[in-house]
């Protein structure tokens, strides 16, 4: 098969290409870059190889000898492969030479374009990298040449008396020298500079100065890569046009700790809120083997939450299975989920749990009655249906499974500000996982079932979701974070 050289973007889950997601999501194997986007994996298969080949900023890198042999291991055996690099693959990403390595190996590949990050940090510091009667050209280049060297393949000389916006990639540490050389070039040392730290991740932040002083005010600031260096008029707008990062939740970070199958919507919804997230799953949902019943014999089918509705309905042959029962569903995930398959749900009671349910479910006559749902779960339904005489039966179509977390996400979650819990399982495995939140961190539960399970371990939530959902759970942080503001 074909060994996919594919752009993750620069960092902002938003930007990867639609081309992108389609093929991590079909891949055998993943060998992907330390700077790619938060959750650029979670459309990857479960039983996909994911293999992390990167560096951070300057630190110890699988060497590249190791991933290309690891390209051509798994190229040669007929596998579907994406190389997933940060920004764009051929725009210093070394795209080029695995490219040659792979043509001369005669293995096939293509090329994922992405957006790089030399114009998307900028953009999302208000930057335009040409700008009519400022830069009609821009050069992208490498700052991590030395410019005292002198085996340097970077013409100084050139670049300092080239007519538009220099953009640089890898040279936050070299900025003195940068500047000194362009300056000595002929370029104004009060030529407007800005350096964009982690641009379009939530915490992205920028430094302007001049060729004179950037180098002391992106020291002062702390300015660590991963970081793009504008040099030219255009860098001055960042004044004018900065737009990013002013979202209600700008500055602070979240835990979001659902299942990564799960979380992306959430996730998402956080980031364009302006918050940094910080994914820990502590769990992951495992589907079970089940025999689906004859249904034409149950006057009731009760469906509890997502997972359960996508399940059944994978489980189902034909549609018309479901035509007999009154099809009961717990939650608007579960409707949505439902209707995704075409079923629209005849019962829903106001709250998202099974109390609810029991409630809406009063003055039915039940005789029989399904219940699909997870092998673990509360037994308020199944008891109160059979209080009043139903015959209930419990198809279990999916299990909670504790997920080890690594060190990176650990020590992301301990540093949040916030930590999310959307139901009792991941509160169980997340404090297993995770150590429960600490101190200073607020905990917000989606509801009173999660909130149960957080006091069983000791910890009281600082904030319930009144409407039992994500976009609750995210009404209710908002409502935290800026009481009294309607957002
Ligand atoms: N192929 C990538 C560049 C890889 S080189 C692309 O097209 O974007 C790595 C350098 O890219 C970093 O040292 C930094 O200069 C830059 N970079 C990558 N992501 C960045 C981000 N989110 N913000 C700022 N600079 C970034």
């Amino acid at each position: 098969m074909t060994v996919h050289l594919v752009g993750a973007g620069p960092g902002d889950a938003g930007l990867m290409t639609a081309r992108a997601l389609e093929l991590i999501a079909r891949a055998d194997v993943i060998l992907y870059d330390r700077l790619i986007p938060d959750g650029a994996l979670d459309g990857a298969r479960a039983d996909a190889v994911l293999t992390d080949v990167g560096k951070v900023g300057g630190g110890e890198q699988v060497p590249q000898e190791a991933t290309n042999d690891l390209l051509l291991e798994h190229g040669r055996a007929g596998r579907e492969i994406v190389r997933l690099k940060g920004g764009d693959p051929f725009v210093f990403g070394r795209g080029g030479e695995e490219a040659q390595l792979l043509r001369a190996a005669g293995v096939d590949f293509t090329v994922v374009p992405g957006v790089t990050a030399g114009v998307a940090a900028p953009a999302y510091a208000g930057i335009p990298v040409t700008q009519r009667a400022m830069a009609a050209a821009v050069a992208f280049v490498t700052g991590h040449e030395d410019p005292g060297k002198d085996e340097t393949q970077v013409d100084w000389a050139a670049l300092a008396a080239f007519p538009g916006t220099l953009v640089f990639y890898m040279g936050v540490r070299k900025l003195d020298r940068i500047a000194a050389q362009l300056v000595a070039g002929g370029r104004s040392p009060g030529e407007p500079v800005a350096v964009v730290q982690r641009g379009t991740f939530a915490d992205q932040r920028t430094v302007s100065g001049t060729l004179d002083d950037i180098a002391q005010r992106a020291r002062e600031a702390g300015v660590r890569a991963p970081a793009i260096t504008v040099v030219g008029a255009v860098a001055g707008l960042h004044d004018e046009l900065a737009w990013f990062g002013s979202g209600p939740l700008a500055g602070r970070s979240v835990v979001v700790t659902r299942a990564r199958a799960q979380a992306s919507p959430l996730a998402a919804r956080l980031r364009t809120l302006g918050a940094r997230v910080v994914e820990a799953p502590a769990i992951r949902i495992e589907p079970l083997e089940a025999r689906l019943p004859p249904l034409s014999g149950f006057d009731l089918v009760c469906v509890t939450s997502p997972n359960g509705a996508r399940r059944l309905l994978e489980l189902v042959r034909d549609a018309r299975e479901l035509a007999g029962p009154a099809i009961a569903a717990i939650g608007p995930g579960t409707v949505e989920a439902l209707r995704a398959g075409g079923i629209e749900a005849d019962i829903v009671p106001p709250r998202a749990v099974a109390e609810s349910l029991v409630e809406a479910l009063a003055g039915r006559t039940i005789t029989r009655a399904l219940i699909a749902r997870a092998e673990v779960a509360r037994d308020v339904l199944p008891d109160a249906l059979r209080e009043r005489g139903a015959e209930v039966e419990i198809l279990a179509l999916y299990r909670t499974v504790p997920e080890p977390l690594d060190d990176a996400a650990r020590a992301g979650a301990h540093g949040a500000d916030y930590v999310t819990f959307t139901s009792a399982s991941s509160v169980r495995f997340y404090v297993a996982a995770a150590d429960a939140p600490g101190d200073g961190q607020r905990i917000v539960s989606i509801g009173p079932v999660t909130s149960d399970a957080l006091r069983e371990h000791g910890l009281e939530p600082h904030v319930e979701a009144q409407e039992h959902t994500p976009e609750g759970l995210v009404a209710a942080l908002l409502a935290d974070v800026a009481p009294g503001q309607l957002f």
